[in-house]
Formats: C-alpha cells, sequence, structure tokens
C-alpha cells in the first residue's frame, strides 16, 4: 500500500510516500514558499534516482504545489511510482481536533466542517491544514480517500482533573478553553514502540513519554491512554523550548506589558519567539550550539540547558505520581535522541523512584531504540526515535482498509 502523507503550513508542505504494512520509505520532500517564489525539494529513497533540492517551480497555491508532488512521484525517470492511481490514500497531519476528535478519521464534508470549527483554536494551523486538504482533492479527485491524523487526539483520553484550567467554568463550558496537548501522534507511536520494546501489551504499562525537540511536551500514558500532558490550549504551555517560554506566572504578562507598554501581539511574540533556552541563553534556540557555549564557559547557555533539564526531571517526577508508578521513561525528538549528556542530567537523582543512572554505553549510542537503563533500574529508560508520518500512514491505512 501506498500513502501519501501530508503535513500543510500556510506557505510550506512536508510530504511523505511510505507503505504503512512494511515502513518503507519511497519518498519525501518539501515545497517552501508557497505563495511566493516556490521552492521545490525531492528526496527519492530508491537507488539510481536524483533528488532536487529547492528549485524554483511556481506554486502560487497549495494545489501547485501537490501537483508538483505528485508529478515528482510519477516522474518518468526520477519518479517512484508509475502512476496516481498506485496513491492509495493521503494522510494529512491535522493540528487542532478539539473534543470533536479523539482519533483519526475519514474526511468528509461533515468532518470538513468540523476541523473549520476548531480553527479559532489554532488560527495558525488548521486553516492551513484545510487548505492542504483541499488542495489534494483539487488535484487527486475525492476517489482517493483522505485521513486526518489530529496532534490532539491522543490526549482526549485525558480526565477532567487533568485538563480543566483553573478559571471561571463558563469558559471551559463556552469557549472550550481546557488543556489539549499536542505532539499527540509522536507520543502514541513512541509508546507503542516502547510497550513493544518492554514486551509488554500498552494496556497493562505506565509510560512516560518525553518528546524534545524545538518543540517539546510529556506525556503521561497509563494503561496505553494519556492521563496528563505538558501542553495546553495552544503549543506554548508546559516545557520551556527552543524559544517558547513554557509555563510562567501569568502576572509576568501583566508586569512586562505594564512597564514596556507592550500590545499583546509583541507580548506573545515575546512568549512564543524569543523566550525559551533561546531566550535565556542570547547563545542559540539549539542544544548543539549551547552544550558548545556551555562548554566554553557561557553562564547563560549553562543555565538555559539547566533549567530545561529540571523541568524535565520535575514533570517525570510529578506524572510518576500522577499515575501511581512508572514502567518505562521514553526520551524521542531532536534533543531526546540526540543529546546524551541531556538525557544523564535529565534523570540524575531519579533512584528514589527506581530509576538508577544511565548505562554509559548504551546511552552514547545514536539513531535505533535503544534501552538505556542502568543497571537493576526498575524503570526502564528508553530511547526511541519518533515517526510521526508513519503513524500518520498507519492511521490512513487501518481506515482506507475497513472503507
Ligand atoms: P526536532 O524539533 O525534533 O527536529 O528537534 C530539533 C532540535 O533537536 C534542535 O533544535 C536541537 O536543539 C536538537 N538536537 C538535534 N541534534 C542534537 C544533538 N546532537 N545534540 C543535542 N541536541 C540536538
Amino acid at each position: 500500500m501506498n500513502i501519501l502523507v501530508i503535513n500543510a503550513g500556510s506557505s510550506s508542505l512536508k510530504y511523505q510516500l511510505l507503505d504503512p504494512d512494511t515502513g518503507v520509505l519511497l519518498a519525501k520532500g518539501l515545497c517552501e514558499r508557497i505563495g511566493i517564489d516556490g521552492k521545490f525539494t525531492y528526496k527519492p529513497q530508491l537507488e539510481g534516482k536524483a533528488a532536487q533540492n529547492a528549485v524554483d517551480v511556481a506554486m502560487p497555491t497549495h494545489s501547485e504545489a501537490i501537483q508538483a508532488v505528485l508529478n515528482a512521484l510519477i516522474d518518468a525517470e526520477n519518479g517512484v511510482l508509475s502512476s496516481m492511481s498506485e496513491i492509495d490514500a493521503v494522510g494529512h497531519r491535522v493540528v487542532h481536533g478539539g473534543e470533536a476528535f479523539a482519533s483519526s478519521v475519514l474526511l468528509t464534508d461533515e468532518v470538513m466542517k468540523a476541523i473549520e470549527q476548531c480553527n479559532p483554536l489554532a488560527p495558525l494551523h488548521n486553516p492551513a491544514n484545510l487548505i492542504g486538504i483541499n488542495a489534494c482533492t483539487a488535484v487527486l479527485g475525492d476517489k482517493v480517500p483522505q485521513v486526518a491524523v489530529f496532534d490532539t487526539a491522543f490526549h482526549q483520553t485525558m480526565p477532567a482533573v487533568a485538563y480543566t484550567y483553573a478559571i471561571p467554568y463558563e469558559y471551559y463550558e463556552n469557549d472550550k478553553v481546557r488543556r489539549y496537548g499536542f505532539h499527540g501522534t509522536s507520543h502514541r507511536f513512541v509508546s507503542q514502540r516502547a510497550a513493544a520494546m518492554l514486551g509488554k501489551d500498552p494496556a497493562d504499562v505506565k509510560i512516560i513519554t518525553c518528546h524534545l525537540g524545538n518543540g517539546s511536551s510529556i506525556a503521561a500514558i497509563k494503561n496505553g491512554k494519556c492521563v496528563d500532558t505538558t501542553m495546553g490550549l495552544t503549543p506554548l504551555a508546559g516545557l520551556p523550548m527552543g524559544t517558547r517560554a513554557g509555563d510562567m506566572d501569568a502576572g509576568v504578562m501583566e508586569f512586562l506589558m505594564n512597564k514596556y507598554g507592550f500590545s499583546m501581539k509583541e507580548m506573545m511574540n515575546i512568549l512564543n519567539k524569543k523566550s525559551g533556552v533561546s531566550g535565556v541563553s542570547g547563545v542559540s534556540s539549539d542544544f548543539r550550539d549551547l552544550e558548545a557555549a556551555a562548554n566554553q564557559g557561557n553562564f547563560r547557555a549553562q543555565l538555559a540547558i539547566d533549567i530545561f533539564c529540571y523541568d524535565v526531571k520535575k514533570y517525570i517526577g510529578s506524572y510518576a505520581a500522577a499515575m501511581g508508578g512508572v514502567d518505562a521513561i521514553v526520551f524521542t525528538a531532536g534533543v531526546g535522541e540526540n543529546g546524551p549528556s541531556l538525557r544523564v542530567a535529565m534523570t540524575e537523582g531519579l533512584e528514589f523512584m527506581g530509576v538508577a543512572p544511565l548505562n554509559a554505553e548504551e546511552n552514547g549510542k545514536r539513531g535505533d531504540e535503544v534501552d538505556v537503563s542502568g543497571e537493576g533500574s526498575k524503570v526502564r529508560v528508553l530511547v526511541i526515535p519518533t515517526n510521526e508520518e508513519l503513524m500518520i500512514a498507519m492511521d490512513t491505512a487501518e481506515i482506507v482498509k475497513a472503507l
């Protein structure tokens, strides 16, 4: 089966063509500067096929971008398919499904309307996701089934005690203001892989998944269901991130807005784009740069790393408390998969809850699923590369096969 996975943004579109049954990736790439000057990247994964890197392709709208993707995929010389009919279905990443979607769903007119109703909850992302879906329908027609896979869906199992904010209840009742959580596809994927690595049924384990990348979130997953997560109504909550502040006293906003006359837009820009480890360090949002600067004695770079690791550790402890224990802690995404010394810092001192110091040799390995737990550790510590596109393709295949 061939599933085209699409992640559409307002002026960009990432794509992958893969087989959900084998996990084999056939091609991937990116359309950038849609509506501007159109740059197209295509990376076929079959030997002897030539890639294209940020070449000029006119893409006034997402429809031309999708058309460019299809042209590349079926190109006689460098394509990986012989015709468009070999695409069995399309899976779309959709950021916000609100309370309407607790799992992936076949796209219909009604579903499109329900997604549109979630637009106010993710005004930068959902409209772009919808544009991507409409562009696929325009180019592929309505014979090719399309599926929406939501970032928020996996977290819909959270109980009210975890998702309700302590603000007047009518804002939940009338406006649906609550914790939703994001990165759900990643948390679901790595928690399933973790259960497999433990040789257990997901329904029998308590797992804390740490998705630590440019954006970061942690989830508590009890018996296969998410019971808490760090991101909230928006992806600004929880851990400090590359440039996002994460949790802080809301009174800070009033203080700074009064003192410097910031508008709400300026304040949100500071919290989203100028904060996090970048804001604290003044060096970079990239942990590689931070570690290099800290090694040169940069105090603020070290402080930014320390704050990040301290917060991850605090959430691990609090989620173990929330679940009444934990069987495995999973690290994934850019920082989680590639930062061995950060993993040490994020787990040291947790012996009291059964986490032994990490196995240095295993923790030094890279690229694959690794159990980095130290000797005698009651809690397994696992590094699992995330693969959201594969999860989207697997969901899409499951829904399409049942049609
Ligand atoms: P992601 O959002 O999952 O693509 O993660 C991107 C982030 O991963 C980058 O901004 C880096 O901070 C981090 N990262 C990537 N490689 C490394 C590495 N070797 N060591 C530490 N952090 C890394």
